[in-house]
């Protein structure tokens, strides 16, 4: 096996609206022939894809029945053992929360060359699309990305050290076990008046919910905040009140037009 051959390509999609996909993803996207994808990834991401190349659906949502991991590296390993290009398209970035390291060990365990693309993930952009920068001088300097849910068979979380450990925390996949996320930080130190927020499906169609961290879960409730979503948790959020800004609407003409 030479390893001449475009290697496999992990491609951050970036958080949802296409305009926020970089250019490097939209370059390789284009030059595949089969791109498997995530569930959550915006049609008109998968439009910057060439017209003909295949398609492959392999996403999960919120556990629900899907493809499973190990299925998903067995079709990146057939395909490229085919000759085809091979691009695997993941929301947000590769490497955070997105199994990205766990495919790349498959490919690597199967002797098949990948690169990895960044992406901006959500965490970063629901903050930020919200108007919430999540590090701001004698408020926050530090950040912790986290997920609300536990792989099987791992530690329970220390909640004492999450709510210690930064200024400010950003949490995926959190909607399920909110009142326990916010139930143990409370009980862990935060205090109730820290201020909360949930960004529903950022940058695409963001909704967004605030209120204090004793208040947040009935507040989401409320809202019916559905997952995908990112719960910012920390000082920082106040700053919304005064950062807010509309972002520019994306140029779904220009990237949409297969869709
Ligand atoms: N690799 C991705 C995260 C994958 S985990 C990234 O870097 O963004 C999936 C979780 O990401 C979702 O449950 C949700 O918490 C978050 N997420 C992904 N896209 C989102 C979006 N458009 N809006 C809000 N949350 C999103």
């Amino acid at each position: 096996m030479t390893n001449t051959r475009p290697p496999v390509a992990l491609i951050g999609a970036g958080p949802g609206d296409p305009e926020l996909i970089t250019r490097k993803a939209a370059r390789l996207l284009q030059a595949a022939d089969v791109v498997f994808h995530d569930a959550l990834i915006d049609r008109g991401v998968l439009a910057l894809a060439r017209p003909g190349a295949r398609l492959v659906a392999v996403g999960k949502r919120g556990g629900r029945a899907s493809t499973p991991q190990l299925a998903i590296h067995e079709q990146l390993i057939r395909a490229w053992r085919a000759g085809l290009r091979v691009a695997r398209l993941k929301g947000g970035d590769p490497f955070i929360f997105g199994r990205g390291g766990e495919e790349c060990m498959a490919l690597r365990a199967a002797g098949i060359p990948y690169e990895v693309v960044p992406g901006v993930t959500s965490g970063s952009a629901a903050a930020t699309y919200a108007g919430v920068p999540l590090t701001y001088r004698a408020m926050s300097q530090s950040v912790l990305f986290l997920t609300g849910r536990r792989a099987r068979g791992t530690d329970a979380i220390d909640w004492v050290a999450v709510a210690r450990a930064a200024d400010t925390l950003v949490i995926y996949m959190g909607v399920e076990s909110l009142p326990i996320l916010c139930a143990e930080l409370l009980r862990a130190g935060r205090s109730p008046s820290t201020p909360a927020l949930a960004v529903e499906w950022a940058t695409i169609n963001q909704r967004e919910v605030a209120a204090p961290l004793a208040e947040f879960v009935g507040a989401c409730g409320h809202a019916e905040i559905k997952s995908p979503a990112i719960i910012v948790i920390g000082d920082v959020v106040a700053l919304r009140d005064t950062l807010a800004f509309a972002p520019a609407p994306t140029a779904r003409g220009v990237c949409c037009a297969a869709s």
